[in-house]
């Protein structure tokens, strides 16, 4: 635990210790004196120990407030030091001894306040300890070696700035940002983020080992790894997000979320942050959200001609409830505003209840519901039955309060969209009775469920052709003569030609330059829809047994989501692999 000054503190306890005494000494020694004259060395030692003493002072003061420790106290006994020194000065007039006895005074006091903020302040922040002094060794010594450190790299010239929120989460807060921009890491964060917009990733995750930081992007729903930072580095851009977030950059170890937003090229871009301790240190997880994004119709989320005039059929019913199901990350959101899309919003009072509001809206009431505020999708949807809604969009339903009251508006006359997590369309209605919906009540307001995957589209640069097995075929229900290649992706093992010639040390691996190597790229979905029919609704009221529900809608033309992303294996859009990887 024991500390060793630091060259910044040192000089700072030193200024002030010199400072003090010269405080003092400075009136003392005129009428002393015998020659009437300053004295240059004590009137240098006096100038500098003031100005010194002022600055720690003031540090102390700003760091006292930055990690909440009691200001009045601190700054109360350092002036009392200052002011304590002079008189010893005055009253002793030994201007060198009384020096050395305030410098101890003063340093001393502030070694005391160091280690009290080393107590509260992040590892990384820590003063006075090995590591602050590693990190001033290389950032006053070791700099010209290390000009290629990531702090270094060229974010400036990307059209990207950080906005960050105030703690109401409404009007941007300048004092933040400011802050970051003169910390260690801001420009590597910078372009960290421009990058994963620029690779169109959805999440950025920074998961420190106990050497570095790994950053992975999450890009078509598949994690890759970008380059990782340094442990000092990478911390520090942690620390960067905390900042604009606005968490306590204090606390490691408890989960804390927050958000900011970037301002993009001419968008704003949003960023769902939450950050948590592990065992070798704090790791952050980024949802990136790009509010702007075009907005798909019903063709474009992939729904074929005939699943979207079904899907339209049920959604242009007055009243009634349609859900939309699948794990996480399988777009149903953006299906669900799909179907928004579809509805004449400014013809009918449209209301949403989101978390996080993903994509803005014209023409809609959006709200955002805050757990942590007490607004919750159970509270925000109460007080929207209140504003004659005709149609509205629950985010997700994973309560009962909040599936009972979307039932219950579904009964009385709205339109309800809504999310659930299931597996396919079947299971989210024991899902939905799982949660505490009474069945009568479910039967009534479900219109239809509509189940769905993401699958990765085939790079059609570097797709490569293959010969179907007869299983496949199989698999896919289509015969021999009418298919007669598939398409898989490219595999950088497999494809790339092996060198005949000796000089193969730089082996040249071509990578595509649409697909960045993936051998995907984008995404489309595959989806089964469950109608409810007369019959269906009678077996979910009286005994709502899966396996039944199940066999009457396939025997109604209910087809499964490997069924239905069939059609993209046999057209060359996907592969078989990736289908069944998607659809188990
Ligand atoms: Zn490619």
């Amino acid at each position: 635990m024991a500390a060793i000054p630091s060259l910044r503190t040192f000089a700072l306890v030193v200024a002030v210790g010199l400072l003090t005494p010269g405080l003092l000494l400075a009136a003392p020694p005129f009428p002393r004196g015998t020659g009437f004259y300053y004295d240059p060395y004590k009137l240098v030692t006096l100038v500098v120990s003031f100005f010194c003493w002022v600055k720690l002072c003031a540090w102390v003061d700003t760091d006292t407030h930055q990690y909440k420790i009691p200001s009045v106290f601190w700054n109360g006994i350092l002036l009392a030091a200052g002011a304590g020194g002079f008189l010893v000065t005055w009253v002793i007039g030994i201007f060198w001894v009384t020096m050395v006895l305030s410098w101890g005074l003063v340093s001393g006091l502030a070694y005391w306040y160091v280690t009290v903020r080393n107590r509260r302040a992040p590892a990384d922040e820590r003063l006075l300890d090995k590591h602050h002094f590693l990190r001033l060794y290389e950032k006053y010594l070791t700099r010209s070696k290390k000009d290629a450190d990531d702090d270094d790299v060229k974010a400036e010239g990307h059209p990207i700035r950080f906005m960050s929120r105030s703690a109401t989460g409404e009007s941007e807060d300048t004092r933040q940002v400011e802050r970051v921009q003169q910390s260690k890491g801001y420009k590597a964060a910078l372009e960290m983020v421009w990058n994963a917009i620029k690779k169109r990733a959805t999440d950025i995750h920074l998961e420190p080992t106990a050497n570095d930081i790994p950053v992975r992007f999450r890009i078509d729903g598949m994690m890759t790894n970008v380059k990782p930072f340094t442990r000092a580095m990478g911390d520090a851009v942690i620390n960067i997000f905390k900042v604009l977030c606005n968490l306590d950059i204090t606390e490691k170890r408890k989960p804390q979320d927050g958000s900011f937003s970037a301002q993009v090229e001419d968008r704003i871009v949003e960023f769902r942050v939450a950050t948590a301790g592990s065992v070798v240190g704090e790791k952050l997880v980024m949802r990136v959200l790009d509010a702007t994004a075009q907005l798909a119709d019903l063709g474009q989320v992939g729904l074929t001609e005939s699943l979207q005039a079904e899907v339209r059929d049920v959604i242009s019913k007055p009243h009634g409830l349609f859900l939309v199901v699948g794990p996480t990350g399988s777009g149903k959101s953006t299906t669900l505003y799909a179907c928004l899309h579809e509805i004449d919003r400014f013809a009918q009072n449209v209301i949403t209840v989101e978390n996080p509001v993903e994509y803005r809206l014209e023409g809609v009431t959006q709200i955002e519901v805050n757990p942590k505020a007490g607004k919750t999708f159970a509270s925000e949807l109460r007080s929207i039955l209140r504003q004659d809604p005709d149609v509205i969009l629950i985010g997700e339903i994973r309560d009962k309060e909040t599936a009972e009251i979307a039932c219950q508006a579904a009964q009385t006359g709205h339109l309800v969209f809504s999310t659930l997590h299931a597996n396919d369309s079947v299971t989210a209605i024991a899902r939905m009775i799982d949660l505490g919906t009474p069945p009568f009540m479910l039967s009534s307001a479900l219109m239809g469920v509509l189940s769905q995957r993401l699958v990765r589209k085939l790079c059609k640069k570097c797709r490569k052709r293959v010969k179907p097995s007869n299983e496949t075929l199989k698999k896919l229900k289509v015969d021999s003569d009418a298919v007669r290649y598939l398409y898989r992706a490219f595999d950088p093992v497999e494809d790339v030609p092996k060198k005949d010639d000796e000089d193969d040390d730089e082996p040249e691996v071509k990578v595509c330059q649409a697909c960045g190597g993936t051998g995907y790229l984008k995404r489309t979905g595959i989806f089964d829809l469950l109608i409810i029919t007369d019959k269906i609704r009678e077996l979910i009221k009286a005994n709502p047994n899966v396996q039944d529900i199940r066999q009457v809608a396939i025997d109604s033309g209910m087809k499964s989501l490997f069924e239905d992303g069939a059609r993209l294996v046999v057209e060359g859009d996907t592969s078989i692999q990736e289908l069944l990887r998607v659809s188990k």
